[in-house]
């Protein structure tokens, strides 16, 4: 730990030895170390060129390409800022990103170019790098093969670790999405609590394995280098901070996809030998259930699961029936990615648990007045530690709200038990106030989840006159199964106190909603389902 990288630069340097190691895979497309060194240092070089200096912002707006990467480690390392757009965005939101953040260059692709173009005289400064455009390059934009025809020189940095290096938006589950600004020390913190993950836990999952006969596959893949399938985007913490710099610090291999699709997850995890995925938990969820997953060798994966989101306890003995192991990491952009983690039989021990906070932080769950609860009870959960961002953008209030003398209030509710497992309950913004009683959507769902003809269900409040809300359930059942909302409820009433028990009941035909971070949107479904037509 002594000779941990302090700034997303020296990470990068570090890992120049891996020279012919294969570190990029997108399709038939393979970079090693040393040709992505060379690139990252022409990226920058260009980035110079065109003005960029230490602190202005960069943003980078494309699908999950390997240019994400190159353009992500060229900016932080010649001490400028990334920003993260979300390749969702339509042509206002990149503008309210653009303004936000008062980016000097945008590098995108083509789809984003166009998008662009829509609001390009409002950013007339605005210089542009036109990924993977082809022809369709636009005439004000520098083609990717004119940026990578600059020098290879990286232009010298002076950076200190708590710079800002990227900002990231939240994912807007609760609102508009902020602009978080993480630091090169949180950033670099986060590598390191993500490797005393898997040294801790993740060696102790392993060493179980290899014990026992009949995992003795999975012992084999403790040979192999890291390599990581990109399932969720690369503008979010999971993928970027979670996954593609610890992996990239080990010299290990990052195989993208441009979007998520769980048999040509499959597909790249045999041929790629991955041996872990970022995805949320309604990914792995398409993934394990998939009628292909036996026809694939997926047995290089250590674990199944995910973070973003709760993974279910069905989900988690749905992974163990397979024989394989069950993780969940808990995390959000404020504290640049992971906050606790649980997996195998830490897991198994305690399925509701999302695991130990990680030793960076100090925890308390307090109450609403902000007073400290002892152990067991349900309040807010407040971490502090130097993982944490410096605060939103241009939003001094919100900051003043989420950071209160360096405690970080979350906005999730959870309890610890006696042995420091942190379990999350919902969000404060995501319970159902119905009449005196409060209603956990996230208990709902699990056991709406319980339920076998159930594919995706989201649980949210819908307004009621004499209970002020009422719950509301969007089902989606699984593929050629058959369920009726008073099927669903007998279901439920097996499981749960009458009051819980979703009011609306809407089955639908298509699958639910989701943000570009894989999580549902019941904002959307909350304003677009109509209770005249609920069961
Ligand atoms: P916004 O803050 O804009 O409303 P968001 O909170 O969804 O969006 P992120 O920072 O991407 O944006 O997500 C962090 C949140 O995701 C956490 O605060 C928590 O509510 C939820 N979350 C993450 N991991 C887990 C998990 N393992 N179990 C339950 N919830 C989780
Ligand atoms: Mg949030």
């Amino acid at each position: 730990w002594r000779n941990a990288p302090a700034d997303l630069g020296q990470l990068w340097a570090a890992t120049a030895g891996h020279a012919e190691k294969d570190y990029l895979v997108y399709n038939d497309e393979r970079w090693t170390y040393a040709e992505a060194h060379e690139a990252v240092s022409r990226i920058a070089n260009w980035l110079h060129l065109q003005g960029v200096r230490e602190h202005d912002r960069v943003a980078i707006a494309m699908r999950n390409y390997p240019e994400w990467m190159l353009s992500y480690w060229a900016i932080t390392s010649m001490g400028a800022v990334v920003v993260g757009m979300n390749a969702w965005w339509v042509a206002g939101e990149m503008a309210y990103a653009l303004n936000d953040s008062a980016a000097k260059v945008i590098i995108g692709d083509a789809e984003r170019m166009q998008r662009l173009a829509e609001i390009r005289d409002q950013f007339p400064e605005l210089r542009a790098a036109a990924v993977r455009c082809g022809d369709a390059a636009p005439s004000w934009a520098t083609p990717w093969s004119e940026v990578l025809a600059s020098a290879p020189e990286m232009p010298a940095a002076d950076i200190d670790p708590d710079d800002d290096a990227c900002v990231f938006y939240t994912s807007g589950t609760t609102g508009q999405p902020k602009g978080a600004q993480l630091t090169h020390r949180g950033c670099c913190n986060n590598v390191m609590s993500m490797l005393y993950v898997n040294l801790t836990q993740g060696g102790l999952v392993q060493k179980a394995q290899a014990e026992s006969a009949a995992t003795s596959q999975a012992a084999g893949a403790q040979e192999l280098p890291p390599a990581q399938l990109l399932g969720t985007p690369l503008f979010h913490v999971t993928a970027n901070n979670c996954a593609a710099q610890p992996v990239t610090l080990a010299g290990g291999k990052l195989v993208f996809m441009y979007k998520w699709d769980a048999e040509e997850a499959l597909r790249l995890i045999e041929r790629e030998q991955i041996r872990a995925i970022s995805s949320v938990p309604a990914m792995t969820r398409e993934l394990v259930l998939h009628p292909s997953f036996k026809d694939y060798d997926t047995s290089t994966v250590i674990g199944f699961g995910g973070g973003g989101a709760a993974v279910q306890p069905d989900l988690i003995g749905k992974i163990e029936n397979l024989g394989r192991v069950a993780n969940q990491g808990y995390g959000m952009t404020e504290t640049c990615g992971i906050i606790a983690a649980s997996m195998g039989h830490f897991l198994a021990d305690k399925p509701t648990s999302c695991g130990p906070l990680l030793p960076i932080y100090d925890v308390e769950i307090r109450d609403a007045e902000g007073i400290a609860l002892p152990t067991g009870e349900v309040g807010q959960v407040c971490i502090r530690g130097s993982q944490l961002i410096k605060g939103y953008l241009n939003r001094a209030e919100a900051t003043a709200e989420t950071i209160i003398d360096g405690w970080l209030h979350t906005g999730d509710i959870g309890y610890l038990d006696s042995d420091g497992f942190l379990y999350l309950v919902d969000r404060a913004k995501d319970m159902v106030l119905r009449g005196g009683e409060n209603v956990y959507c996230s208990e709902v769902e699990n056991v709406l989840f319980r339920h076998e003809a159930v594919q995706e269900a989201a649980v949210f409040s819908v307004p009621d006159e004499r209970l002020g809300e009422e719950v509301g359930a969007a089902v989606y059942p699984r593929p050629g199964a058959t369920l009726s909302p008073e099927a669903l409820r007998e279901f439920a009433r097996e499981h749960m106190a009458a009051f819980k028990i979703p009011r609306y009941i809407w089955i639908l035909d298509a699958p639910l909603p989701r943000n570009a971070s894989g999580k549902f949107l019941k904002k959307a479904l909350q304003s677009e389902l109509d209770t005249a037509q609920a069961g």
